[in-house]
């Protein structure tokens, strides 16, 4: 476990303009620039005798390429100088098609990212509206053709489904479309109303009706089988990549309980068994690596149950599923005996697969992810 490799994300906690729907931590006011890049390096050096290799780095955030690429180059520069990175890392920036440019991209490739990932969300302008994004389709599609004209051979975007007034048509045109650019990975996530976002208001205030959850549960059913026919792989629940290299190495980290270090405001770090998270606010972070003190708001050790809880929800979301052997070395406990009738409903239901060490969910039960992890849960164990 200790000599998994580990990845480094960094927080950029600037948007222009903040979408509806989204919970992740932002603020539109760039005055702290300056101060906030000084406090990242300084938290950078905190853990310079870090012990862990690093193979991933991950920029995101917020807006990452609201950043010069000069300003990302340093921060890339101090990575390397702090950490012991191993060779050929993936080196990931999340982009926003209205902040990037031919020569910005270029820019990137320069300082040695090698992975971009843009936030498409659709193709289609009334969508974009709909979801607040400041980018059009044609904005989107240029800023595709750019990232590979710069270089990039390891290209993905996201796409956002579930968005009211969306049809299984509208869905099938926007996957069509993104597949003319042959992305080398793709995420597909379900819009959510997440509480005290804007769009959860003005749900809340009948603005407008969210999609029923039949037509959403269609659109997810379609994802599976209209990927496998361009031969991607389904590797996690919301993710496809044209081969097994362009998995996402970094977010692979997340579902598979590897550590990674965490740096900027609302970001999260973990060990294998202790995580911790930065203060969400850009003021408090600065103020706090100001004055020498930690920007860590807080921390918890999860305690075995709450472990084993977390292993099996981030193992069934994967295509892979559970590592029983791994599993059962790592807690030393039996997986089989441990949720003996859980696996027997489940299996007798045709959800889930024990196969060659591997506890997996079956394309059926990859659609009630959520209710078979409550499920275990729920479980006495
Ligand atoms: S650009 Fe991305 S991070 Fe910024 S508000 Fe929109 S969805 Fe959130």
């Amino acid at each position: 476990m200790e000599s998994e490799p580990a990845g480094i994300y960094v927080h950029i906690p600037f948007c222009l303009k903040k979408c509806p729907y989204c919970d992740f931590y932002s603020v539109t006011d760039y005055s702290f620039k300056k101060q906030f890049i000084k406090a990242l390096l300084t938290e950078l050096s905190i853990y310079k005798s870090s012990p862990l290799i690093f193979d991933t780095i991950y920029i995101g955030g917020g807006t990452p390429s609201v950043l010069k690429s000069k300003e990302i180059g340093q921060i890339i520069e101090t990575v390397f100088k702090i950490f012991q990175i191993a060779p050929e890392p993936e080196i990931t920036i999340e982009v926003n098609p209205k902040t990037i440019s031919p020569v910005s991209l270029k820019c990137f490739k320069q300082i040695g990212i090698n992975r971009i990932n843009i936030g498409v969300q659709s193709f289609a302008d009334n969508n974009l509206k709909f979801l607040g994004r400041i980018h059009s389709a044609k904005e989107a599609k240029a800023a595709i053709r750019w990232a590979r004209n710069a270089g990039f051979e390891n290209l993905g975007f996201d796409l956002i489904y579930g968005i009211p007034g969306q049809t299984k048509e509208s869905w099938l045109l926007d996957l069509k479309t993104a597949m003319q650019f042959e992305p080398d990975h793709i995420s597909c996530y379900m819009l959510t109303y997440e509480p005290n976002t804007s769009i959860y208001n003005n749900m809340k205030t009948g603005c407008f009706s969210p999609m029923p959850d039949f037509l959403a549960g269609s659109l997810l059913e379609l994802n599976d089988g209209f990927f496998e026919n361009y031969g991607y792989i389904h590797y996690e629940t919301s993710n496809f990549s044209s081969s097994e290299e362009k998995k996402s190495r970094h977010n692979t980290k997340y579902w598979s309980g590897a550590p990674y270090l965490g740096f900027g405001p609302s970001a999260h770090s973990f060990n294998g068994r202790e995580r911790r998270w930065n203060v969400r606010s850009v003021t408090d972070y600065i103020k706090n690596i100001e004055s020498g003190l930690t920007p860590v708001e807080s921390q918890e050790v999860l305690s075995i149950e709450q472990h084993i809880i977390e292993t099996i929800f981030l193992g069934l979301r994967q295509k892979d599923g559970i590592n029983i052997k791994i599993f059962n070395t790592k807690f030393g406990i039996i997986f089989e005996d441990l949720f003996k009738e859980n696996i027997s409903d489940l299996r007798e239901k045709r959800l889930i697969i024990l196969h060659n060490n591997q506890c997996k969910l079956t394309k059926k039960g990859m659609l009630l992810l959520d209710s078979i992890c409550a499920m275990f849960a729920l479980s006495d164990f």
